[in-house]
């Protein structure tokens, strides 16, 4: 055991920090910046070293613009960014372009920047605000206290030796992304209730690096087989700005496809598409990146024995459309404001009242959208739906614009018009159709009672 493992471990009394964030993503970051500001001392503990690559197909919509424009970051085009005014939708052989809609909640621009860069910049962020960020510290397991059953700290490993060390706090936020090692380790799983995607992408050099929309593909084949099939997913291509394309798709993830097949389904795709397009061996720029989409609370309680899970690692991706930073971003804020409310109280009860505001918070924000989204999930496993949509619902611009809505979760909640209210109305009656298996509703299987102390742990989410 090293020197320095030995000093950590004998500072019970206050610990290392008042609250360790694992992962430095967008939820990480976040989460960081928000409690650094309210005062708080805040380690962030990130395996990997900046700039560093994240699978994704960088592509933010006006609702994670919102998330960018409440921490404080500066979303004009003069610092780096590439505008977006909409969603391009292609099927049946048609393509529409659907603005951005008008609302008093969100901006009416998007925005495109490569994860490389976009990441770094936020962990810039919570560092100006206050925040350590330890970066090559890998955190193997969440500390559990053996009395009392709750979440003490982490154990990692550091630097290029891997040297074991132990850092100490009353509260862990877990921003791990979808590995989700920290809740792991105490024996939170993953659903198998609730949908799964999964997302591959390249980047190419391509004249479609410049473009005011981000383009999607409703109509994505997989004709590997013997029958051609229509796949649950969309097709996407952003165009990065910077002379390349963000090129991928996403699918609900099938038990008869594996890693392969999907880097497989991808270059079909791409050979699909318009030769002029440039989608080739040549012009590919990397390689193809993937991995999975947790969605729709994939992942509860997100509240349990001093560890919240937040993005990713709570499986919070949008089952709709396979977004997850504006959700990553979203849930950190809410964590953040329950962490704070938490450690200006004493131990005990009244702690754990304001960290149960998180789950709280999270449900009344998100939980009948996400219900919804975990119907239709469900039912885009018939491919007639997508088939549907694309041949009699593009034509219909009204139609259309409503579909961009309830997809991307860009409404207003309160004095909206009409298509907003309508949307309130279906999200208010989703619950009541919430108790039909086998997508939503049951408690988590997999997780582990650890302690004794969490009331209502199976709601949460
Ligand atoms: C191909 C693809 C395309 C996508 N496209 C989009 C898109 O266009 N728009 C969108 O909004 N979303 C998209 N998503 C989803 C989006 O990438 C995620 O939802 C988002 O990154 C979640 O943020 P996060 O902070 O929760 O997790 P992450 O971004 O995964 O960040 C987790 C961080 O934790 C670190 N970490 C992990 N394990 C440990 C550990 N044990 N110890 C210490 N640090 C650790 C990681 O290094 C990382 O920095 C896409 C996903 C995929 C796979």
């Amino acid at each position: 055991m090293s020197a320095h493992h030995h000093e950590r471990t004998r500072r019970t009394v206050g610990g290392d920090a008042d609250v360790i964030v694992v992962g430095a993503g967008p939820a990480g970051s976040t989460a960081a910046t928000y409690l650094a500001r309210a005062g708080l001392d805040v380690l962030v503990l990130e395996k990997a070293d900046f700039p560093r690559e994240k699978v994704c197909g960088d592509g933010l919509t006006p609702r994670a613009v919102k998330q960018l424009i409440d921490l404080g970051v500066d979303t004009r085009p003069e610092a780096g960014w590439l505008h977006n005014k909409g969603l391009r939708v292609l099927g049946g052989g048609l393509s529409v372009e659907l603005p951005w809609p008008e609302l008093t909640s969100f901006p009416p621009y998007g925005l495109v920047r490569q994860r490389r860069d976009f990441d770094q910049m936020l962990a810039d962020h919570a560092r100006t605000a206050g925040a350590r960020i330890e970066e090559r510290t890998a955190v193997s397991a969440a500390l559990t206290d053996e009395r009392s059953g709750r979440v003490t700290g982490v154990e990692a490993r550091r630097g290029p030796e891997r040297e074991p060390v132990t850092y100490r706090a009353p509260l862990v936020v877990a921003c791990d992304g979808v590995g989700a090692r920290t809740a792991l380790s105490r024996g939170i799983g993953k659903r198998d209730d609730r949908p799964l995607g999964v997302a591959v992408r390249r980047y190419y050099t391509s004249p479609r690096s410049r473009d005011d929309f981000l383009e999607t593909h409703l109509e994505l084949w997989d004709r590997s087989g013997e029958e051609d099939r229509l796949l649950p997913g969309y097709g996407w291509v952003f165009g990065m700005g910077d002379g390349t394309a963000n090129v991928g798709l996403g699918i609900l993830s099938q038990s008869n496809a594996n890693g392969s097949n999907y880097r497989t389904m991808l270059r079909a795709w791409c050979d699909s598409l318009p030769d002029d397009w440039g989608f080739t061996e040549e012009n590919a720029a990397g390689e193809i990146g993937g991995a999975a989409l947790p969605m729709g609370f994939n992942r509860t309680p997100v509240y349990a024995d001093g560890l919240l899970l937040v993005g990713d690692a709570g499986g919070m991706v949008n089952s709709f459309n396979g977004e997850g930073i504006a959700y990553a971003m979203q849930s950190a804020t809410l964590a953040a404001t329950a962490v704070v409310q938490a450690l200006a109280r004493p131990e005990g009860p009244a702690r754990e009242r304001a960290l149960e505001g998180y789950p709280a918070a999270v449900r009344a924000e998100l939980a009948s959208y996400y219900r919804l989204g975990n119907r239709f999930a469900h039912a885009l496993r018939h491919p007639w739906l997508v088939q549907y949509t694309a041949r009699h619902g593009l034509p219909r611009q009204t139609l259309m614009r409503f579909l961009l809505k309830l997809l991307a979760n860009l409404h207003d909640r309160r004095d909206g018009d009409a298509s907003d209210r309508l949307l309130e109305l279906v999200l208010r009656l989703t619950p009541q159709l919430s108790e039909a298996p086998p997508s939503v509703g049951r408690p988590a299987r997999h997780a582990k009672p650890t302690t004794r102390s969490a009331p209502g742990r199976d709601r949460a989410a």
